[in-house]
């Protein structure tokens, strides 16, 4: 292929075979291996208005990179270019009007570290490399969701370069329907190079993972499972037979003291790993256990309250997981998140008591059929339990049906107004995609 002539960039240009190119090329998930006809790590705005005349220019696809975690791998392409913002992460803050302004490429181990200098913080997730673009764009969950809502609640305005290159700010009174499809519709309108957040006060936490042993009505069909056991079968731990949870309250030890005395009264821990911490060390608790590299496969949805059938098939997806480091999660949604009025913004989890995540986490290539199944079984097994709409940042590579159902078809219906208005050639459709109407 003929060098592609990259002109003013100011920022690095990677094509394949320079020095840096196979890291820049490297996502979270270890099981997307793929070659961009040329990686650029903008310096700026300019340099996204011209890395997307570029692309249009040579006829390139188009993929946006921010903290690059998202599972379905679609911050890199094969044979396109990469708009990356690992460059632009600076963080500006205005304490007094409780407000931060962050660039697209920005973690939230750089967010969290900057407004908690000034005590206060706004949601966000509980990866410290995990991205502030994409986790916003599609919703954010994070500790401080009972207390102030998802993050995408949260944001408050936004400057982005579109697919012509035109730069288009939003707020509450600029372009507001952006801002609303942006709170949620992930990277469908264009790249947003700063973000707006309202921050609100907050000190240390209590958290920690505290470990229970599974449900023993489990443990019972295990035990006697393995003792029918045949020779030829071996038996491991399915995952661990041990239920890890990481809990944070966000408050001071006086408040969370009866609130984890009647947790732990009422089911005795293994392992108690509850102590005070700042917020930015219990931000970055789970990252060891959320490494670079390693494969994995996710299957999630909404859902409510657990029945004693749905508790079974639980416990059955749980214990049969090919891999130790799988997990299956049930992230409980509450508080602020649900006062947010329905509409109001393209993220909503109806009501849900549960967002489930069936992750299938594994390092071995040879072992991708069996973990991907796992996965797929699993989730077909807990669907009679599920409720309507489903997170789409835990999305995989899905039909555009299923990505239609998890927003509901008003939601939908409405984001493809917007597209048709900011992108209505589709330039951004590596995502959790909004076709345009004619497409
Ligand atoms: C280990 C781990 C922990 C996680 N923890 C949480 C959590 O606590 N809470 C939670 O809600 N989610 C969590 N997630 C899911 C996470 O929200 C998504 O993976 C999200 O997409 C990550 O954003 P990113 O910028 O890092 O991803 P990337 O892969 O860089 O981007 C994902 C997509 O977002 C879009 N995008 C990225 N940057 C921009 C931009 N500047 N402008 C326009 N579009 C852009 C693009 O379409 C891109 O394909 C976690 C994921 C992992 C792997």
């Amino acid at each position: 292929m003929k060098a592609i002539e990259a002109g003013n960039i100011e920022g690095e240009v990677l094509p394949p075979g320079v020095p840096g190119y196979d890291d820049a090329r490297r996502v979270f998930n270890g099981m997307i291996d793929r070659q961009p006809a040329l990686i650029v790590r903008c310096a700026n705005e300019s340099d996204v208005a011209r890395s997307l005349d570029l692309a249009r220019r040579h006829s390139l696809q188009v993929a946006v990179r921010g903290g690059g975690h998202n599972v379905a791998g679609n911050a890199v392409c094969d044979g396109g270019l990469v708009i990356d913002l690992s460059r632009m992460r600076r963080v500006e803050l205005e304490p007094m009007r409780r407000r931060a302004r962050v660039q697209g490429g920005a973690t939230w181990g750089d967010l969290d570290t900057a407004t908690q200098a000034h005590g206060l913080a706004t949601p966000g997730g509980v990866v410290s490399s995990t991205g502030v673009a994409g986790l916003t764009l599609g919703g954010g969950i994070g500790v401080l969701r009972g207390l102030y809502g998802l993050t995408c609640d949260n944001l408050v305005g936004a400057e982005l370069v579109t697919a012509t290159g035109e730069r288009v700010s939003t707020s509450a009174d600029e372009n507001p329907d952006l801002l609303w499809g942006l709170r949620g519709g992930g990277g469908n309108f264009g790249v947003v190079t700063t973000f707006e957040f309202a921050l609100h006060p907050l000190g240390s936490v209590v958290s920690g993972l505290l470990d229970f042993a599974h449900s023993r009505d489990f443990l019972k069909f295990y035990d006697e499972f393995a003792a029918g056991a045949p020779d030829e079968l071996a038996l491991s731990p399915a995952g661990d037979p041990v239920a890890s949870v990481f809990a944070c309250f966000c408050g001071s030890e006086a408040a969370a003291a009866p609130v984890f005395d009647r947790l732990r009264s009422g089911f005795a821990p293994l392992r108690d790993g509850l102590a005070t911490r700042s917020y930015v060390e219990s931000q970055r608790m789970l990252d060891a256990i959320s490494p670079w590299g390693v494969r994995n496969f996710w299957k999630t949805n909404a859902m409510g309250p657990l029945t004693s059938l749905a508790i079974e098939a639980f416990d059955e997806v749980f214990m049969s997981a090919k891999s130790p480091a799988s997990q299956v999660q049930l992230e409980h949604l509450h508080g602020a998140m649900h006062r947010t009025p329905p509409g109001a913004n393209a993220a909503s989890f109806a009501g849900a008591k549960y967002n489930l995540l069936v992750n299938a986490k594994w390092t071995d290539p040879a072992r991708d059929e069996e973990n991907i199944r796992w996965a797929r079984d699993g989730f077909a097994l807990l669907q009679p339990h599920l409720s309507s709409g489903a997170y789409t940042n835990y999305l995989v590579q899905e039909p555009r049906e299923r990505v239609r159902q998890a927003y509901g078809a008003e939601t939908f219906d409405r984001l493809v107004a917007l597209k048709d208005r900011y992108d209505p050639t589709n330039v951004f459709r590596l995502n959790q995609n909004i076709p345009p109407s004619g497409d």
